[in-house]
């Protein structure tokens, strides 16, 4: 009897991807030619407001190998990832986007990688970001330096989402079912030998980005409270530098008093110095609240994503 082939599950989460998604379907069809493995698609829809999951269906009533789940409403890749990877039944997952940013292309090499290769997951970088807004690359770059210096779990800078795992690795992440997830940390949290690949950035062959400035700014910001607890720690070291800033300062005003100098005058200093201490404890206390209210947020235990269908249902009527 010939070896059973491994099954690959390839995740796509898909927000407002109608017009992508042929050229995905494509593409991932002439790939799956090419490897010597089956393949079972997963395609998330995040709870898109244009045609995708109409496509989606048609889609899955064609090709046996593609599986759909569609949110009640828009969750959030993160939650379409975890999503995908709850449901992915492969010896081996891959995350890839539906605007062939992640070249699906690259898989048999990612697959050939983990099947000969000691790694257990390969995963994807770009070299390059051209076509990418000036500010935005540079906001990137600084953010990743700042992080790296600031949390343990090391981030590669430009790391996609896109990655081949082995199952072990899947389980792993799974097992994580946090509520404010931030995927790529979590990639790297979880350890195991992870081999980078290099491509140039490729721009999105249909469509429109769904990130913001704005909505990448926020997103980081995440990643930073999730994966490191260094704002706590600078809010208690400047708590403590101008504590002892001001004991320094009530010792020189006893001397100066005790040897008879005069009163020094000055109130628009103090009301300076009133303001920014106040402003301090403000920002200092709204940090420790960012903290807490991820806590609040985990201890509700909502579920992560709320599915509205599934090409199951279809298949049951
Ligand atoms: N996406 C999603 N939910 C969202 C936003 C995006 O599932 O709320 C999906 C989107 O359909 C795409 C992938 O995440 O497949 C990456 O999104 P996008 O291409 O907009 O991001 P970019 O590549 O510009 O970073
Ligand atoms: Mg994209």
């Amino acid at each position: 009897m010939p070896d059973k082939k491994d099954l690959i599950s390839v995740i796509v989460p898909c927000y407002n991807e109608s017009e992508a998604l042929p050229f995905f379907y494509r593409e991932i069809a002439t790939v799956a030619k090419t490897i010597d493995a089956e393949l079972e698609i997963i395609c998330v829809d995040d709870g898109s407001s244009d045609d995708t999951l109409e496509k989606l269906r048609i889609l899955s009533a064609n090709d046996k190998r593609i599986h759909y789940i569609s949110f009640s409403r828009n969750f959030g890749k993160e939650a379409a990832m975890y999503a995908g990877l709850c449901a992915a039944k492969g010896d081996y997952v891959a995350i890839m986007d539906a605007d062939l940013q992640d070249p699906p292309s690259l898989l048999p090499e990612m697959y050939g990688t983990l099947k000969t290769e000691d790694y257990d997951s390969v995963a994807t970088r770009r070299r390059t970001r051209d076509g990418e807004p000036k500010l935005r690359s540079f906001c990137a770059r600084a953010f990743y330096k700042l992080m790296n210096r600031i949390s343990k779990t090391e981030l590669v800078e430009g790391a996609r989402d896109f990655r081949l795992m082995n199952r072990r690795m899947v389980d792993a992440i799974v097992s994580m079912s946090e509520y404010n997830r931030f995927t790529k940390g979590i990639f790297c949290w979880v350890g195991f030998r992870t081999k980078w690949l290099e491509y140039d950035n490729i721009e999105r062959v249909a469509g429109k980005t769904k990130w913001s400035f704005w909505k990448l700014f926020k997103y980081s910001l995440e990643c930073i409270y999730n994966f490191s607890t260094v704002p706590l720690d600078i809010s208690s070291f400047t708590g403590f530098t101008l504590c002892f800033a001001a004991i320094i300062g009530i010792i020189v005003i006893i001397i100066r008093s005790l040897c008879g100098a005069p009163a020094t005058s000055g109130w628009a200093s103090t009301l300076c110095v009133i303001l920014f201490v106040g402003g301090l404890q403000l920002f200092c206390i709204g940090i420790l609240g960012k903290y807490l209210s991820r806590t609040y947020l985990e201890t509700k235990r909502r579920p992560i994503y709320i599915v509205r269908e599934t090409d199951e249902d279809n298949k049951e009527q």
